[in-house]
This record gives C-alpha cells, sequence and structure tokens, in this order.
C-alpha cells in the first residue's frame, strides 16, 4: 500500500467520513422508506378501512333491503306494510349517505355508478309502492267503515221493521211490501257484510249482481208502499241503495282493492329483483374495495422488503468500511508504529537496524526524525568511544606508572606488596611454594662518590635490564629501594630460586657497565614457610643478604634452616 500521497491524518478523516457517510445514506434510506411505509398505513387508515367499513355496511343494509321484499307478501295489514316500506326508504336514504363517502374515496366509478342507479330505481320504486299501500289503507278504511255502517243498519232495520210491523194491521196492502221489503234489506245487510270475506273476482260479481236484483226487489217493494211508510224508511232505505246496487258499488270497491293487491304485489317482486341487484353490486363494490386494499398491502409490504434489503445492503456495506478502515489503520499506522518502536528498542539495545523512511506521511516524517536522531545519537557515542580509549589508555598508563619504578622500568614497592598479598595467599591456600631473592650492589655508595650520582643512576639502570633479562615470565622482578632489588619467583622452591640468583650473580659480575666498568651484587634468599607474612619472608631474605655482604660481597647467601 501507497502511503506517500497524502497524510494519516487525512486518510484517516477521509475513511471516517466514508463511515458516517454510508451509515448515514443507510439512515436516510430507511427514513425515506419507513415514511413511504408510514404513508401507505395512514393511506389505509384514513380511507381504507373507512371505505372497507363503508363497503360491508353498504353490503349488510342492501341485504337488508333485499329482506323487506319477501317480508311484503306475508304482512296481510296494510299499516305493518306501509311500516316497512318506510322503513326501507330510511335504509335506502342512509344508503345514499354511504355511496357518497365511498365515491369520495374513489371507490371504482362503474361499481359506484351501478350502485347508485339501483338505489335511484329503488328509490322511486319504493316511493310508488308507498303510494299504492296509502291508497289501499285509505280504501280499506273506508270499507271497514261502510262494513261497521251495514252492521249498525242491520240492527236499525230489524228494529225499524219490528215498530212498523206493529203499526200496520195484519191484511192491510202495506204488510206484504214491508215484509218483502224486510227481507230483501236484511239479505242486502248479510251479504254486504260477508263482501269483507271474498277474494275472489267471479264470486264477487256474482255477488255485486245478486245485491243488484235484491235492491231491485227492496225498491220496487218501496215504490208501491203508502207515503205515509215510505217516509218513515226513507233514511234506511237510501243507505241500503248506496251499499248495493248505487255507486260507488261496495261490491265494486272490493274487487278494485283486489286488482291493487295484484298491482301492489308485482311491484313487491320487483322491489326484490332490485334489491338483489343493490346486493350484487354492494358485494361487487366490497371485492373491489377488498382487492385494492389488497394491492395496496402488497405495495406496502415490497416497500418494507425493499426497505429492509436496503437497510442490510448498508449496513453491510458500513461494516465493510470500518472493516477495511480497522485492516488499513492496522497497516498503515499501528504495524509502522510497532516497526518503529522494535528499531528505536533495537538502536537504544545497540543492534542496529533499519528504519523505513519512503514514505512521507507523518510516520515517514517520525521515521525520518528518528534516523537522524540515531545518526546524532551513534555520532556521539563514537566520539565517546574514542574518549573512552583515550581515558582507557590513559589509565592503563596511570596504572603502570603507580607500579613502575621511574629509574629503572621495573616494578615498584607498591606492585611487589600487592604480589606478595596475592603469592602468600595463594601459598597458605594451595601448600604451593614461592620464594624470593633480595638483591643489594655492593659498593654501590662509592660508585656515587667516585663517578657521581648520574653514573650511579645509569649503573642501577643497567643492573635492571639484567634481572629483567635473567627472570622467568612468571618471576616478578622490582626496585625494592635505593640499590637493593627484590625478585618473586612464583611455583619456585628456594633451590630454584637459589639458581636463579647464581645466575644473576654471574651475570653482573660479568658484565662491562659504562664508566665504571666491573660490579658485583650480593644476594640473599628465602621461600614461604607456613604462617609467613611479607614481612617474615623479607626479613629472613635480608638476614641472608647480610650474611653474604659479611662473608665478602658477590654471593648467594640462603636463609638459615628453621629450627
Ligand atoms: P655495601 O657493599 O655494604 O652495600 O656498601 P655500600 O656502599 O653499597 O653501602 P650502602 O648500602 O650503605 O650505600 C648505599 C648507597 O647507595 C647510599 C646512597 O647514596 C646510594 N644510593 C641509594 N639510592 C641511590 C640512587 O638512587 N642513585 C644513586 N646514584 N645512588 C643511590
Ligand atoms: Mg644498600
Ligand atoms: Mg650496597
Amino acid at each position: 500500500m501507497a502511503h506517500n500521497r497524502f497524510g494519516i491524518s487525512f486518510r484517516l478523516m477521509g475513511g471516517l467520513l466514508a463511515v458516517v457517510v454510508s451509515a448515514t445514506l443507510a439512515s436516510l434510506g430507511g427514513f425515506l422508506s419507513l415514511d413511504q411505509v408510514g404513508q401507505q398505513f395512514a393511506w389505509t387508515a384514513r380511507s381504507e378501512i373507512p371505505l372497507l367499513v363503508a363497503a360491508a355496511r353498504l353490503s349488510q343494509e342492501s341485504q337488508g333491503i333485499a329482506f323487506i321484499g319477501p317480508a311484503f307478501g306475508k304482512v296481510d295489514n296494510r299499516f305493518t306494510l306501509a311500516t316497512k316500506v318506510g322503513e326501507a326508504n330510511d335504509k335506502l336514504a342512509s344508503l345514499d349517505v354511504l355511496i357518497q363517502s365511498i365515491a369520495s374515496f374513489g371507490a371504482d366509478a362503474e361499481v359506484i355508478e351501478n350502485i347508485r342507479v339501483t338505489d335511484d330505481m329503488l328509490r322511486q320504486h319504493f316511493a310508488r309502492l308507498a303510494d299504492v299501500v296509502g291508497q289501499r289503507i285509505d280504501a280499506e278504511t273506508e270499507l271497514q267503515n261502510r262494513w261497521n255502517r251495514m252492521l249498525k243498519l242491520g240492527e236499525d232495520i230489524h228494529e225499524q221493521a219490528g215498530a212498523l210491523r206493529k203499526t200496520i194491521r195484519p191484511g192491510a196492502p202495506d204488510w206484504p211490501l214491508l215484509v218483502a221489503w224486510t227481507d230483501a234489506a236484511t239479505a242486502i245487510v248479510s251479504n254486504t257484510i260477508s263482501i269483507l270475506s271474498y277474494r275472489n273476482k267471479p264470486q264477487l260479481e256474482r255477488l255485486a249482481t245478486r245485491l243488484d236484483g235484491l235492491w231491485q226487489e227492496a225498491d220496487s217493494k218501496y215504490k208501491r208502499m203508502t207515503p205515509n211508510l215510505r217516509i218513515r224508511l226513507a233514511p234506511v232505505h237510501k243507505i241500503l241503495g248506496e251499499n248495493a246496487g248505487g255507486p260507488p258499488n261496495f261490491a265494486e270497491r272490493r274487487l278494485q282493492l283486489l286488482d291493487d293487491e295484484r298491482i301492489e304485489s308485482g311491484m313487491v317482486s320487483q322491489a326484490e329483483v332490485l334489491s338483489s341487484r343493490l346486493v350484487i353490486a354492494a358485494a361487487d363494490l366490497f371485492a373491489d374495495t377488498q382487492s385494492e386494499v389488497d394491492g395496496r398491502n402488497a405495495r406496502v409490504t415490497a416497500v418494507i422488503e425493499w426497505t429492509s434489503r436496503l437497510l442490510a445492503g448498508t449496513v453491510a456495506l458500513t461494516l465493510g468500511v470500518s472493516l477495511f478502515m480497522l485492516l488499513y489503520i492496522n497497516r498503515s499506522v499501528i504495524r509502522r508504529l510497532t516497526a518503529l518502536r522494535t528499531a528505536m528498542t533495537d538502536h537504544a539495545q545497540g543492534r542496529g537496524g533499519d528504519i523505513d523512511i519512503a514514505d512521507r506521511d507523518e510516520i515517514g516524517e517520525m521515521s525520518r526524525a528518528l534516523s537522524y536522531f540515531v545518526g546524532v545519537i551513534k555520532d556521539r557515542e563514537d566520539k565517546l568511544h574514542a574518549i573512552n580509549a583515550d581515558l582507557s589508555l590513559a589509565h592503563h598508563n596511570l596504572e603502570r606508572i603507580a607500579i613502575t619504578d621511574r629509574l629503572t622500568g621495573l616494578f615498584n614497592r607498591t606492585k611487589l606488596d600487592e604480589v606478595f598479598t596475592n603469592e602468600l595467599a595463594r601459598a597458605e591456600r594451595y601448600g604451593e611454594s614461592v620464594a624470593i631473592i633480595m638483591a643489594d650492589v655492593d659498593k654501590f655508595k662509592s660508585v656515587n662518590d667516585t663517578f657521581g650520582h648520574q653514573v650511579g643512576d645509569s649503573v642501577l639502570i643497567e643492573f635492571a635490564a639484567i634481572l629483567r633479562n635473567l627472570v622467568r615470565d612468571t618471576d616478578t622482578p622490582g626496585r625494592w629501594g635505593g640499590e637493593e632489588f627484590l625478585v618473586i619467583c612464583s611455583h619456585a622452591d628456594l633451590n630454584g630460586a637459589h639458581i636463579l640468583a647464581e645466575r644473576i650473580r654471574a651475570a653482573v659480575a660479568g658484565h662491562s657497565f659504562p664508566v665504571i666498568g666491573q660490579k658485583t651484587c650480593s644476594f640473599g634468599v628465602a621461600s614461604y614457610r607456613p604462617g609467613d607474612t611479607a614481612e617474615t619472608l623479607v626479613s629472613r631474605a635480608d638476614a641472608a643478604l647480610y650474611e653474604a655482604k659479611q662473608n665478602g660481597r658477590d654471593r648467594v647467601a640462603l636463609e638459615r634452616e628453621a629450627s
């Protein structure tokens, strides 16, 4: 991955922006879709539900109206029929309101029109039916009144005829006339009363003829009566005429009613047909509304599915971008920072290691700064190393100077004391042998006195050179003080030290020193004995040296045997 075109912060911000944008898009898409779903549900609540309810009510009401039709046939009482027609008309009025509200919800115009037309026809039909029923009610009421009057008339005739008979002598010319009139009148009354129970046209026509005959009979008898009798019968005779032969005829009225009943029955069956048409139209509307609602529901379901897919997609996108961001941060920041930390640790622990400074972003800048820092530190380290080397050399020289005798270059007394301590400790701990040789130049004072101090010094320098040449690596030669020298012989016993001392003595005696020529030296040798300190060992060597001096110098004397 290339890290060098834009800064890390710029790229991180870009990535975060991408995450935020995709999350926002997801939310926005979800919101928009939910808004659509909400709108659909609002439409359902506002329109579909009232429409469905109205359609259901319409269907129910129209069925209620349809039931009125069959009910007509069973209703003998005209008042009940009138009530039913009134109810049906009320229902039709409420139906009209329903149809209007359904039309305003946007139901199918053709279906609405069909219902409206059927509703109008039904209303007109019921109005006419109500008229017919009303007329029939009037006619029947009139007939009933007549019937009541006839009943009363019958009683009157009976009463008057009885009274009149008492005033007429039997055998008088009016007597048979009165009897015949009374018989005919009574027959007219009883036949008229029976009219209401007749429902058959020929039967009624025959009855009308008979009444007519009876009336002719009564009238002819009446006309032949004396004026006095006629005056007394006049009111009853008049009523008889009105109800029998005279217009309007009772039987004709009854016949007319029977015709009206047929018309009414026809209208009722027509109402049935119209009602069932209304039921079908209402059912159609309900089905139509239902399918519209189903369509809407399918659209809402589609929107919901689309929304859930959109949300799932955008959530996946957001997760993907976030994952990419994590990987990117890991790759372009964390890994490089870790590498940088490792490089720093390595450099701190002196292992070195590469610092990647190729990139131009913030971490690249940091790496370059670190690289520069490491370079500076390395320079300082190199300088420090050089100074350390110088110091160490100086220290070494100082150490050397501290343990070196300035004149002869041999170890000085300090170093001899240190070697003594180590050798005696080793001898004591491991039982190893160590011996020392103490040397003193013979008659050295006279050299100084005769040739001067400088010549004396040169003699001491030459003597030291002889000593250094003859001793082994394990021996430590040093200047003990003045013109006295000490050799510490490690791993050597008294005999070994004696041999070395003798070899030195011979070499000195055989050497020709500048200016003074021949010079001799005396030696005292002693070896370690358990419990020895440096002082006790040196004092035995000193004593031996003294003995060598006493015995004529230029010789080696060994320490005295332990007593
Ligand atoms: P002997 O044989 O008994 O040892 O005789 P000697 O003359 O060597 O006696 P002594 O040990 O008393 O004298 C030592 C002399 O060494 C005394 C002193 O002046 C001289 N001397 C000591 N140290 C130095 C030195 O560093 N340089 C010089 N030139 N002379 C020194
Ligand atoms: Mg001396
Ligand atoms: Mg001396």
